[in-house]
C-alpha cells in the first residue's frame, strides 16, 4: 500500500518538474514550432506567410535577407560592402568583452555590423534600402551603424534614389558609450543631405523601435510607415510606468497607439509593404503611372490594417 502511494506521489513530482522546467532558448530554436495565439503554431507555416502568424497577424521578426526579399520587386536587389571601423576602441568590458560579444554576434549572423545596404527596385522605381539584423545585439546602433546610413545616404544621392529604412533596434548600443550616441546627429545630418536634394525618405518601424534610433533617423522620415503590433517608444515601459507611478494603458506604445497619438503615418501588414511603398514612392516623385483610384485605394487598405490590426 505505501509503496503504491510513494509511486503516485513520485510521479506527480515527476510531472510537476515536467511542467516547471521552461524549454531553453537553444530548444526552442531547434523546435519546428513557435507559441502564438493558437498555442504551437508550426515554423514552416509562418515562414510561408511572410514571417507573420496567420491566424493573429503578428509579425515576427526578420534577416536583412529576408526583408529585402519581401520589399523589393521579385526579390532582386544587390547589397553594398560599407566601411567597419575600428572594434571597440573603448576596450569595454562587463559581464563579457565587448569585442567577444562582436565575434559570435558575427559568427551568427556572418555579418559585420547590424545593418545591411541594398538598392533595387520597388514597384519598378530604383531604392536604396537600409534593413537591420536583431539577432546582432538587438540591432542596436555604433559606429559601423553609423557608417551604414551614411553610406545608403550618399548613394541614394548619387544615383538619385529614394532612401528606405527598416527601423528597428533597442537603441544605441551602450558598449561604445559616447561613439554609440554620436551616431544620432551624424545620421541625422545625413538623411538632412537625403532631403535636401530633393529625394523621398520613408521609414519602415519593424518591432522594436525604441531609445537613440527613435531620437534620430527613424522619426525624420516623409512618411512613418509601422508594421502591425510594432512597438515604437523612446523610454521603455517599465521607466515611464515607474515614473509617473501609473499603470498603462493596454496597446501602450504599439503601433495602433502610436498611429491614433499622430506619432506615425500609416500601418501597413507586412505582404503589402511593397506595394504600399511602390504607390506612396510614385506620388512622392510625381510619376504618371499612379492615377487617382490608386491613392484612393492605397488609403483605403491602409485604414482597412489599421482597424484589424
Ligand atoms: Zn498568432
Amino acid at each position: 500500500m505505501v509503496n503504491w502511494l510513494n509511486k503516485v506521489f513520485a510521479a506527480g513530482e515527476r510531472i510537476k518538474a515536467a511542467i516547471r522546467k521552461r524549454a531553453t532558448k537553444e530548444e526552442l530554436e531547434k523546435s519546428n514550432y513557435i507559441s502564438c495565439c493558437k498555442g504551437l503554431v508550426s515554423k514552416k507555416e509562418i515562414a510561408s506567410n511572410y514571417h507573420t502568424c496567420p491566424y493573429c497577424s503578428k509579425h515576427f521578426k526578420l534577416t536583412p535577407t529576408e526583408r529585402f526579399e519581401y520589399l523589393f520587386d521579385k526579390g532582386i536587389y544587390e547589397t553594398f560592402k560599407t566601411p567597419i571601423p575600428k572594434d571597440d576602441p573603448l576596450g569595454f568590458t562587463a559581464v563579457k568583452a565587448y569585442k567577444d560579444q562582436l565575434k559570435s554576434a558575427r559568427k551568427k549572423t556572418g555579418l559585420d555590423c547590424s545593418m545591411v545596404v541594398a538598392s533595387g527596385d520597388i514597384n519598378k522605381i530604383k531604392c536604396t534600402v537600409v534593413a537591420s539584423s536583431w539577432e546582432f545585439l538587438g540591432a542596436s546602433v555604433e559606429a559601423a551603424e553609423g557608417e551604414a546610413i551614411l553610406y545608403a545616404s550618399l548613394y541614394a544621392i548619387e544615383n538619385k534614389q529614394p532612401l528606405i529604412i527598416v527601423a528597428q533596434g533597442g537603441g544605441m548600443r551602450m558598449q561604445a558609450s559616447s561613439i554609440s550616441l554620436s551616431q544620432m546627429p551624424r545620421t541625422t545630418l545625413a538623411i538632412n543631405e537625403v532631403k535636401a536634394a530633393g529625394l523621398p525618405y520613408i521609414v519602415i518601424m519593424s518591432d522594436p523601435v525604441a531609445g537613440g534610433i527613435t531620437a534620430s533617423y527613424a522619426m525624420l522620415g516623409d512618411i512613418h510607415i509601422a508594421e502591425p503590433g510594432a512597438t515604437v517608444a523612446f523610454a521603455g515601459k517599465r521607466v515611464i510606468s515607474g515614473t509617473v507611478q501609473e499603470e498603462l494603458p493596454p496597446g501602450f506604445q504599439l503601433s495602433q497607439a502610436v498611429l491614433d497619438a499622430g506619432f506615425i503615418d500609416r500601418i501597413c501588414h507586412r505582404k503589402d509593404l511593397n506595394k504600399e511603398i511602390g504607390k506612396l514612392l510614385s506620388i512622392l516623385l510625381n510619376k504618371n503611372s499612379i492615377s487617382t483610384e490608386d491613392i484612393n485605394e492605397t488609403s483605403e487598405n491602409t485604414q482597412q490594417i489599421s482597424k484589424t490590426a
